[in-house]
């Protein structure tokens, strides 16, 4: 069979639905191609969803046996993994079916299959069902998001040794488990597995976990993460082989003292990359950068003038909420509009607990870019709202722009930072000035004051914190 398409999409992640509803709702005849039954991509399948879910219940294990300090004990918890299992699929199965629905609403051509280029204006689908369909297009989007990144001489053939998608399916919970990488997902993983009972054990390479992030949100995090996981920084994982009774594995690092030791299962999570091969680019204009992302302008054109590309498969930060904007920006772009993908901040959370949340320009960056700044910090251990939630572990910090006093960045660790940061990242877009966070009125008891208070902080007159202006 065969078909022609105004707009064909490939991939239905966070960028590929999101700018085939768009395309849609301004009138375009669209066609969405994904392997998977319903739109969603990693983020709802194997992804941010899943991974939030069990971050849920773990926060809820963790908070019932802290509540032993307010006396009340729920005793030890039981858990029934097939259960929590069905519950986490559930989630998935409840969102991308009601993306499913919203595409037909929105009259979204939904191919199931795989999306092949035979040239810049035509796909050939291998569809699911065997059967297969060209798809002729006037312009097209590549939203092929990413996938987890191997480490060739460590991956061996065992169901022991997982990557992020295996670690979700939640098919046992090891009672001895290593994590390789402590990026984001890394630590998110651990968290679940951590508050289900596994002993957690966290390698990562560098001298410091979450790179990206500043070491002071970090230094918050990791105390209390050092109570329940082990964590071995600047250490690295030279040889895992299967033994008998798990994984052996080899650890090379200033702190290790026993180098070698088993796991039940290993989780390796050091990083992901972008989809590029086996879809037929070749037979495209596009083009691929050293690092393997698809090259793109800021209207998410690539050297081909009829395909655009979005999310993950064009670069960092690998996250749902870019990849949207981006689609929406292809799409505006791709209807004529000046539109660019320029924004001042994309926030980026990590659902560990606490929270590690930041937008716009980090101090690591401005100082690696001899960017001027000045900081605000207020600890959470003068919030109000933070010591009744008995979670003073936190911090709330501005980055300014010390000249105009614009905000140019934000930092956030404490319980709910992911929720706290979209003021920041809004206060940034607007170009708003620490006065003008000073003089909003916020809410109290809230950890959203923390905002306020950190710009009081910088004017020397935090009602909460003696700490004068330095002159
Ligand atoms: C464990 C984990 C947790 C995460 N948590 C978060 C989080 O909390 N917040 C956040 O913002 N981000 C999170 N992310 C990242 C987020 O999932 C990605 O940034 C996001 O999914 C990228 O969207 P995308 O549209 O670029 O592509 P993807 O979501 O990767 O989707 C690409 C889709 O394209 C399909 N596809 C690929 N090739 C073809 C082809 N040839 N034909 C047809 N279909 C094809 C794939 O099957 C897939 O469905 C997480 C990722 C992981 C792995």
């Amino acid at each position: 069979m065969s078909i022609k398409t105004q707009l064909a999409i490939i991939g239905a992640g966070p960028g590929g639905y999101a700018a085939a509803f768009y395309a849609a709702d301004l009138g375009m005849q669209v066609t969405l191609i994904d392997m998977e039954k319903n739109p969603g991509g990693v983020c709802l399948y194997r992804g941010c969803i899943p991974s939030k879910a069990l971050l849920h219940v773990a926060k809820l294990i963790n908070e019932a046996e802290e509540a032993d300090k307010f006396g009340i004990n729920f005793g030890k918890p039981e858990i029934d993994i097939n259960k929590l299992r069905e519950f986490k699929n559930n989630v998935v199965n409840k969102l991308t079916g009601g993306l499913g629905q919203l595409g037909k609403q929105r009259k979204v051509n939904y191919i199931n299959g795989k999306a092949t280029f035979l040239n810049s204006n035509t796909l050939s689908v291998a569809k699911l069902d065997g059967s297969s369909e060209t798809v002729e297009f006037e312009k097209a989007i590549i939203a092929t998001g990413s996938i987890p990144a191997r480490i060739p001489n460590l991956s061996i053939n065992s169901n022991r040794v997982m990557d992020s998608t295996a670690a979700l399916e939640l098919s046992d919970i090891p009672e001895r488990l290593l994590v390789i990488g402590g990026g984001y997902i890394g630590l998110e993983l651990s968290t679940v597995y951590s508050a289900l009972g596994s002993k957690v054990t966290v390698v990562e390479m560098l001298p410091g976990l979450l790179p990206g992030a500043d070491r002071d949100l970090v230094a918050v995090l990791e105390r209390k993460l050092k109570t329940k996981l082990n964590i071995y920084v600047e250490t690295k994982v030279t040889e895992i082989t299967e033994v008998n009774d798990g994984i052996k594995v080899k650890l090379e690092g200033k702190n290790v003292t026993e180098p070698e030791m088993i796991f039940d299962k290993v989780l390796i999570s050091i990083g992901r990359k972008p989809v590029t091969d086996g879809f037929g680019l070749e037979n495209t204009k596009v083009k691929v950068n050293e690092k393997g992302f698809i090259v793109v302008d800021k209207q998410l054109r690539t050297d081909d003038p009829n395909i655009y590309a979005i999310g993950d498969v064009v670069g960092n930060p690998m996250l749902a909420h870019k990849a949207s904007a981006e689609g929406k920006v292809a799409v505006e772009a791709i209807l004529g509009k000046k539109s660019v993908f320029e924004p001042n901040a994309i926030p980026a959370v990590v659902f560990t607990d606490p929270e590690i949340a930041w937008a716009g320009i980090t101090e690591t960056e401005a100082q690696s870019k001899g960017i001027k700044y000045e900081v605000a910090k207020f600890p959470w251990g003068a919030s109000g709202r933070a010591t009744t939630l008995d979670r003073n572990d936190g911090l709330t910090k501005l980055i300014i722009e010390p000249e105009t006093e614009r905000i140019i960045g934000i930092g956030l660790v404490g319980v709910n930072a992911g929720d706290l940061i979209s003021e920041g990242t809004l206060a940034i877009e607007m170009g708003a000035t620490v006065k003008d966070l000073e003089l909003t009125i916020h809410p109290h008891p809230t950890l959203s004051e923390t905002m306020m208070f950190a710009a009081e902080v910088f004017y020397g007159h935090a009602t909460d914190l003696y700490r004068p202006k330095r002159k």
